[in-house]
């Protein structure tokens, strides 16, 4: 018999069983699961809730059996655990409200033009989307709290009022409510000022479904994050359905945000990735027919191949051509697309971010030179600026920290590292500082068009 850990064995098995059942299983039924411990030849495995317990053992129980037979070299049983006990991640709740629900407040206004109908299927959504549709069928049952990734303008929010159209349609009188974190905190804010606190918590917790959109925007505010954490506790504990989106990957994320999503992550999470050009197309062409406005198939793929990063800017290249077919009545040429549409070709932000550029960026806020960033000077007003510019080239770019050390003047990797680590804890320590971070980022961006 070999020794294996826990995770080794789980690890080994997973990559083959993945190789076999497809990612998307993969994503949906394995990865939520964590391997605890390997004791006596039993293998415990942690799940969220007996959903999956009991969707692995249906589906998965025979095949994993025999991959950890012919892991470990010997007979390995499994153990599920359920642990959905938030008390282990989530600060004491508060005391449930006495004001009654029944309170009337205006539920948001979901768009009705954001519909599952209306939302294009591409690789690059498949998952985020059929996951959604599952909720919508029913909620606050599997999926739950379910967390959307993904850039800018790749259809987060459209997803979300999806969800609750969906749920409205079925089940009118349910309480779907859409906010976004902004507005959560603003209105938090608000009940504290005006001793309404009782009536704000019976809002949120008498909801059969929540969507808090942009939850990047509570970073740091903590006490609306608290609250936040109450009533998802709550409404949890309910089963009712939680949906949270945010704009970045767990990889840009600052530390606070990873610690804020990460007690999110044992629902379920699915990512949207900028589409593939196929989806860019079918996307234009059902925007188009729902404008009922028709384009030529070579403008549509001009378009759709020049476009890459964004659907929302997808969008409006459409609505500026037909704006200008109108117009002339004409029917669109590529030349004339290329025309209207080269101030936003331009702008359209597929390429990485550079090294040089977060230099040039950083030592200008701080009114040093580049040169010092590259040097060895240790002084606090070039040690700062310096490990703020190689931080920001660890998360911004694609370089190893070994690229990046070099790019700083031949520096050691562990010297990046250093200051990255540095940096984080910097930024968890200081919401001003996570400000700061958060506007170099949209400059160095802006820098970079
Ligand atoms: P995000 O919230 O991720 O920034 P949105 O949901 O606001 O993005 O999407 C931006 C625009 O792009 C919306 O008008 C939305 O309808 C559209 N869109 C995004 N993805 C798709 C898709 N797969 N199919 C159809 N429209 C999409
Ligand atoms: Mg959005």
């Amino acid at each position: 018999m070999k020794t294996v850990t826990a995770a080794e064995l789980w690890k080994q098995a997973l990559e083959r069983l993945r190789s076999e059942v497809g990612e998307e299983d993969t994503e949906l039924w394995l990865r939520p699961v964590q391997p605890l411990s390997l004791e006596n030849g039993v293998l415990t495995l942690r799940v969220p809730n007996k959903f999956f317990s009991d969707g692995i053992k249906e589906r998965y129980l025979k095949r994993l059996l025999s991959l950890f037979r012919e892991v470990a070299g010997s007979e390995i049983g499994i153990d599920f655990r359920i642990e959905r006990d938030l008390t282990r991640v989530l600060p004491p709740s508060d005391p449930v409200p006495v004001a009654s629900p029944q309170s009337d407040f205006a539920l948001s206004d979901l768009n009705p033009r954001y519909t599952f109908e209306g939302f294009v299927i591409g690789e690059s959504n498949r998952l985020a989307r059929a996951t959604a549709e599952s909720i919508a069928k029913s909620p606050g049952t599997q999926y739950n709290p379910y967390v959307i990734y993904g850039g800018v303008g790749l259809g987060k929010t459209h997803l979300m009022h999806a969800i609750g159209n969906a749920i409205r349609r079925q089940h009118p009188k349910a309480r779907v409510l859409y906010t976004t974190s902004e507005q959560f905190v603003n209105e938090y804010i608000g009940a504290v000022q005006n001793n309404a606190l009782d009536a704000f918590r019976a809002k949120y917790r008498s909801l059969d479904c929540l969507l808090i959109d942009d939850i990047q925007f509570m970073i740091g505010k903590e006490r609306s994050e608290q609250e936040f954490f109450h009533t998802f506790n709550a409404l949890f504990d309910s089963r009712k359905q939680i949906v949270v989106s945010s704009d970045r990957s767990p990889k840009e994320m600052s530390p606070l945000e990873q610690r804020l999503v990460s007690r999110l992550e044992w629902g379920f999470v699915a990512d949207i990735k900028p589409p593939d050009l196929e989806t860019r197309i079918a996307i234009l062409r059902k925007k188009a027919e729902l404008e009922g406005f028709s384009v030529p198939d070579d403008v549509v793929l001009f378009v759709a191949s020049s476009i890459k990063s964004n659907v929302r800017a997808l969008e409006g290249s459409l609505i500026r051509l037909k704006a200008f077919q109108s117009m002339t009545g004409a029917p669109l040429s590529v030349d004339d697309a290329r025309d209207i549409l080269k101030d936003t070709l331009s702008l359209d932000d597929a390429s990485p971010v550079r090294v040089e550029t977060i230099q040039r960026v950083v030592a200008l806020k701080y009114s040093v030179d580049v040169k010092d960033l590259k040097g060895q000077q240790r002084t606090a007003s070039i040690a700062l600026p310096r490990q703020v510019a190689m931080y920001l080239s660890c998360v911004m770019t694609d370089q190893s920290s070994t690229d990046i050390g070099r790019a700083f003047g031949g520096k050691d990797h562990s010297t990046v590292l250093h200051a990255r680590k540095k940096i984080e804890k910097k930024i968890e320590e200081d919401p001003f500082f996570l400000e700061l971070i958060n506007r170099l980022q949209a400059d160095i961006k802006a820098a970079e068009r």
